[in-house]
């Protein structure tokens, strides 16, 4: 009977809220990622870039057509359930670009406490947790950010790096001694977030820190 009603929940659940592809919000098969006509379009191999800093970041898609179609969606739509099915492709890419990679811990961007009231949700935390299960290493909230700064989107290339000092800092110095840490973000451009981040982790006592986006900003 349990088991009945249980079936019965999640057919409901099912019906009221169907898995939805993230690149064109066609109604999908709830264990698969994308539609078979988006795949079709998903490039290979992934791309990599460097944050500043040297960090290396490896991303699925570039920041266009559906797959920025995508990212805005999961952004600004409360669309946050795609983050499984973002998180799926994800995960191939790291395999991808780090296959020689052990990692620690799995943490993400964070985003200030203001701003997650105002969305509901911080986007690459999201991102984080899904991978954290897809890959069987632990996600812990490693930093914090601390000062309010300007949207980097809306500044010039140069003004970015400086707008993200001292935004950001380590929450536990215990935790990350020593551990090999992912970061994980939706976005990469300039590299000046990812790479203050990964600075700060490393000047907290971290071993390595290596980066991991759905979308990668491959002109700006
Ligand atoms: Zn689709």
């Amino acid at each position: 009977m349990t088991d009945f009603i249980h079936k019965l929940k999640e057919n409901i659940t099912d019906i009221l809220f169907p898995v939805r592809c993230p690149y064109c919000e066609k109604i999908i098969d709830k264990n698969e990622y994308a539609c078979e006509s988006c795949k079709k379009q998903f490039p290979a191999p992934s791309i990599t870039k460097y944050c500043v800093g040297g960090f290396p970041c490896t991303a699925p898609f570039p920041y266009e057509g559906i797959f920025k179609k995508a990212i805005t969606n999961f952004k600004f739509k409360n669309c946050g359930s795609y983050s499984k099915q973002l998180s799926f492709v994800l995960v191939q890419s790291i395999l991808e670009s780090f296959p020689e990679k052990t990692f620690d811990i799995i943490t993400c961007v964070p985003m200030h406490e203001k701003h997650i009231k105002k969305r509901g949700y911080n986007q690459a935390k999201l991102l984080a947790v899904e991978c954290s299960k897809f890959m069987n290493i632990p996600y812990e909230d490693t930093l914090e950010k601390f000062k309010e700064n300007k949207i980097q989107h809306t500044l010039k290339s140069k003004e970015r790096a400086a707008n993200v000092k001292g935004v950001y800092r380590v929450t536990d110095k215990k935790l990350i001694k020593g551990k090999r840490i992912l970061i994980i973000d939706d976005i990469i451009t300039t590299g000046n977030t990812l790479g203050e981040c990964a600075r700060v982790l490393m000047k907290g006592g971290c071993k390595s820190v290596n980066c991991a986006v759905v979308c990668a900003v491959t002109e700006f």
